[in-house]
């Protein structure tokens, strides 16, 4: 196939008035559609189901933004059925074929690009800038994954002995259950999808319950880019409700889950028994939360430093799996920095991000809101907080400004994940030891250093136990085909989406020898 050459979408530019107008306008029109059913859509069959999902606006609790389907094993066990039966066809279609059902889909997301971001604004609770550097990562996913099943269509070199051919290609795998969390709820539930379907899997496209209407519209889209009926199950639903059900059934061949540890670690047990008529081993991708640290040594940019360390903790109000949750400061200059950082962060408007000018919206449920308040609580006790109010009243919005705590390592807020606008910060007296303290975690999803240190940058290159280590910039925003993302330790399988590895992880290998 003729392409031209992967590169990134680029971001839009917000200075020019009439991307500004172009989202107003979209705000208005998704703002009309408020309110909308969406069923669950199994093979040709729109579902309708007896609960319903009522998903609102964090910025604005009273707000249906929609009411979804929400499933239950009956519709489950249709979709999996459903599922097994279109694995048939799709798996012989060829690698190109499916390649160009993810071109078109791509194609359509980004003439839909405003209407996915005003979206992303009520759903999502996300500032613009944050929704368009979301939709441009599924763009990219897409462009990506569509060219990485044309480099793998034909499989890869191996080397053959003398008087024999081997050849070593890829095949389908089989039915896959995609589980998707709130946070990046465009991004990766369009990319874990398309991976898996361009690599000729049909699938249970599960959106999290938080951000089901934005999985109805993927799902649309999807649709509307011709891709067969049966291959792509749309099934809204509560992970307590169906997840198991759908992880545990001998049809499910593999599992591709984004989320939390807790969840991760379930679904990695539940697929790992073996049950009645099972005849394989099921495969769990699973990429899971971070407790992610940025280091900063006494040699560092003090200013560039400050920046992405706000920049880092509070995009998205901290609810990245990248997210810096933990700064860890060289004692030289840890007063310096705390002091930049706590100016610059007080700059952040916080707001509904239907305006333009919000850098920090609401966390995203009033489950989400009330831990990370009880966190809140909890690093009041643990150590010092030097900005940050007591979240308010969370029926007319779940705001949460942004914190920091000045503790020692091993208090709980510096420890567990709490996925908010919450920045722990601690001293260190050397290097060695700022390393050994961002190294002490379970997880190990992103790391930065900050120096202008080469010994220093080069130990930080071996030794820190990230997945992702960026130096002297942010650690969050990972682009696709640029910057494989995944985590080590509880942070997952390691899987890097976006990266030349994942493709394979949804398929089969196959080595076939003939001798002449
Ligand atoms: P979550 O684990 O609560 O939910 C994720 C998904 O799992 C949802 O769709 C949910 O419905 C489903 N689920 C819940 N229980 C289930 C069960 N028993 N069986 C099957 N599915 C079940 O996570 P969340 O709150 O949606 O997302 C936030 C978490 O995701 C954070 O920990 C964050 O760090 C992590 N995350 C990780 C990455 C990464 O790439 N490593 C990216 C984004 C988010």
């Amino acid at each position: 196939m003729g392409l031209i050459p992967y590169k990134n979408e680029v971001y839009l530019d917000w200075s020019e008035d009439k991307n500004v107008e172009s989202m107003r306008a979209a705000l208005k029109d998704v703002g009309s559609r408020l309110g909308r059913s969406y069923p669950a859509i199994i093979g040709s069959k729109r579902v309708e189901t007896n609960g319903e999902i009522v998903s609102v606006n964090p910025a604005n609790p009273s707000q249906v933004v929609g009411r979804t389907a929400s499933a239950t094993e009956r519709e489950a066990n249709m979709a999996l059925d459903t599922a097994t039966g279109a694995f048939e066809h799709w798996s012989r279609t060829s690698p190109e074929a499916r390649a160009r059902i993810l071109l078109r889909a791509s194609a359509i997301m980004k003439r839909r690009r405003f209407e996915l971001l005003a979206w992303e604004a009520y759903e999502g609770g996300k500032p613009w800038a944050e929704a368009d550097a979301q939709v441009a990562e599924a763009i990219d996913f897409l462009e990506y994954y569509a060219r990485e099943m044309l480099r793998l269509g034909d499989g890869v070199e191996i080397y053959s002995i003398p008087g024999e051919e081997s050849r070593y290609t890829y095949q389908p795998m089989g039915v896959g259950v995609i589980i998707a969390p709130w946070n990046f709820p465009t991004a990766i539930l369009t990319g874990m999808s398309s991976a898996a379907i361009v690599a000729g899997n049909t699938i249970i496209m599960k959106p999290s319950e938080f951000t089901p209407v934005i999985g109805a519209v993927v799902a649309e889209i999807f649709e509307e880019a011709g891709l067969p009926e049966g291959v792509l199950n749309f099934l809204p639903g509560y992970g307590s409700e169906v997840g198991d059900y759908l992880v545990e059934d001998a049809r499910t061949r593999f599992i591709s889950f984004t989320g939390s540890m807790k969840t991760g670690l379930r679904i990695n047990e539940l697929a790992a028994r073996q049950i009645e008529n099972q005849r394989w081993v099921k495969r769990v991708i699973a990429e899971m939360g971070g407790k992610d640290a940025m280091v900063i040594d006494e040699s560092a940019d003090l200013d560039s430093a400050a920046a992405d360390i706000v920049k880092s903790a509070y995009g998205y109000s901290g609810q990245k799996c990248s997210a810096a949750s933990r700064a860890i400061l060289h004692a030289d200059v840890y007063d310096e920095v705390l002091d930049k950082v706590v100016e610059k962060a007080k700059d952040l408007k916080i707001g509904d991000p239907e305006s333009a000018d919000v850098n920090v919206g609401p966390v995203i449920s009033e489950p989400q809101f009330e831990k990370v308040a009880g966190y809140v609580d909890v690093g009041k006790q643990e150590g010092e907080r030097v900005l940050g109010e007591d979240p308010g009243d969370p029926q007319s919005g779940y705001f949460i400004s942004p914190t920091i705590f000045e503790v020692e390592r091993d208090a709980t807020v510096a420890r567990e994940e709490i996925f908010g606008p919450v920045l722990s910060v601690i001293k260190a007296s050397d290097f060695d030891e700022a390393l050994r303290v961002a190294n002490d975690s379970p997880y190990g999803l992103t790391g930065g250093v900050y120096s202008k240190n080469r010994d220093h940058l080069e130990r930080a290159r071996r030794e820190f136990k990230a997945g992702n280590v960026y130096f002297n910039r942010s650690i969050t925003g990972a682009l696709v085909g640029v910057q494989p993302f995944g985590g080590f330790g509880m942070s997952g399988t390691d899987s890097k989406a976006g990266g030349p590895d994942y493709l394979p992880l949804h398929m089969l290998a196959r080595t076939v020898v003939e001798r002449f």
